[in-house]
């Protein structure tokens, strides 16, 4: 029989490495906290209609990566509905900010989800059908403040914070630019917007011809995803195309002036990129991406997220402007991993702090019991078993455990344990009263 294996694009996430998953998150978690953000966990499927209206038609997520399927009817009475892996988080966080009358309480939501996302998407390097995203949005009613500057300021350098606190330097000369880099754009408002897009469309007709030809079909149905593009001979022509800071409205400059200010107040450096529209359709205002020139080859971009001030009427819901992003965590921890290679940050291997050899079958039971004992007063412990020869005892508890335990007969008679600490080759008699006090240190 042949065996089976994870499907393409998916993986499994084994231990040891799954210990600096649960570092990153605990990180993420407690930053998040300091920021006054709570936890929202929303289902891992939803009804399909949900991303076609939130994230949009037109983008590659919805037209061409979703895994949907017909659901079907269990009873006369059910309806078979269309139902989707969630791609992203943030429609399913507005759906559920909607469906719990979140606004009605006046304030402003800071929510943030740790969660696996799905793609079908090629997979390579960074790039998974099932990946992990932490992320956060910050929505309310308009009197909540949910629409202010302030916010979005607060959670680009609440990013740079969490990035900091993992470890990941910022992009410097002093560092060949082997950094985090912020990535700043404003999209304009939905009234800005379209007047955007007429002007690309105009100055795409004469040129579209020579371009490649997603260009010649996304000048035609999404004009702002030319500026995606990564066809080397159509940089030139996309470089000449009109920006869109030339056509925000007063207002739009005026808020993204504020972002920067606020940027600036708290020390985050940004670089201004015009051509940043990122590839969902909700977004308004304010877009951002942090990217890493580490571990990550071709799929560089760490994280990305932006001003949403339309999506909850788009679901239906009530005016509330929020905003959010969303962190690749498989990219995170691609890059600590490559910090960790270069020598730039010390991924701790995580051992426990004993391993207890009972010498024969007949102090088995006794071994059980003291690690039950050593386990309840918070020590990491292994047991092994009575039928290991001595040597292979050892050779074991190095790999697993800082210190060995050696329990004969003579040490369940006496209560008094040789303790070997295998860093230093020190073997010493430490009496079991003794014991925790000890092997804590
Ligand atoms: P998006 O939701 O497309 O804005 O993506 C936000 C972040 O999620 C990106 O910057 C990536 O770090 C990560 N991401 C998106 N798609 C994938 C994928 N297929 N595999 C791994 N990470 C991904």
């Amino acid at each position: 029989m042949s065996t089976l294996k994870a499907v393409r694009g998916t993986r499994d996430l084994l231990p040891p490495e799954t210990a600096l998953w649960n570092r990153v998150e605990a990180t993420a978690r407690a930053v998040f906290a300091r920021y006054g953000f709570g936890e929202i966990r929303t289902p891992v499927f939803e009804d399909t209609q949900l991303f076609v209206r939130g994230v949009g038609e037109e983008t590659d997520v919805v037209s061409k990566e979703m895994y949907t399927w017909e659901d079907r009817a269990r009873a006369a009475s059910e309806k078979a509905q269309s139902l989707t892996l969630r791609p992203e988080n943030t429609a399913g966080v507005v759906r559920s900010y909607i469906e719990h009358k979140m606004g009605d309480t006046g304030m402003l939501q800071k929510l943030f989800y740790i969660g696996p996302q799905f793609r079908r998407e090629r997979p390579q390097r960074g790039r998974y059908r099932q990946f992990w995203q932490i992320g956060a949005e910050v929505l309310g009613p308009q009197s909540s403040g949910a629409e202010s500057a302030l916010r979005d300021a607060e959670v680009l350098e609440m990013l740079a914070t969490l990035l900091d606190e993992l470890a990941i330097p910022r992009a410097s000369e002093a560092n060949d630019g082997k950094g985090w880099r912020l990535a700043l754009n404003s999209v304009g408002s939905s009234t800005d917007r379209p007047r955007y897009i007429a002007a690309l469309k105009a100055a795409l007709e004469p040129v579209k011809a020579t371009m490649c030809v997603d260009c010649q079909r996304r000048a035609e149905t999404n004009p702002l995803r030319v500026l995606d593009c990564k066809v080397p001979e159509d940089q030139p022509i996309i470089d000449g195309l009109p920006k869109i800071a030339e056509y925000l409205d007063e207002a739009s400059t005026a808020h993204f002036a504020e972002v920067k200010a606020a940027l600036d107040a708290c020390g985050v450096p940004y670089v201004i990129e015009p051509r940043l529209v990122r590839g969902l359709d909700y977004y308004t205002r304010t877009t951002f991406e942090f990217t890493v020139a580490l571990g990550l080859g071709t799929q560089n971009a760490l994280l990305g997220g932006g001003r949403y001030d339309g999506l909850s009427e788009m679901l239906g819901g009530p005016k509330a402007p929020g905003i959010g992003f969303a962190i690749g965590e498989d990219r995170l921890i691609l890059t600590l991993q490559a910090l960790a290679e270069a020598g730039s940050v010390t991924i701790a291997e995580s051992k426990l702090d004993a391993y207890i050899a009972p010498m024969g079958a007949g102090q088995n039971a006794a071994a059980l019991a003291l690690a039950k004992d050593l386990r309840a007063s918070g020590l990491s412990v292994e047991v092994g078993d009575g039928s290991f020869r001595l040597k292979k005892s050892f050779e074991l508890a190095d790999k697993l455990a800082r210190r060995i335990l050696i329990l004969g007969e003579d040490e369940v008679a006496t209560g008094v344990m040789t303790v070997k600490t295998f860093a230093t080759g020190d073997q010493v008699k430490v009496e079991r009263a003794e014991l925790g006090e000890f092997l804590k240190n």
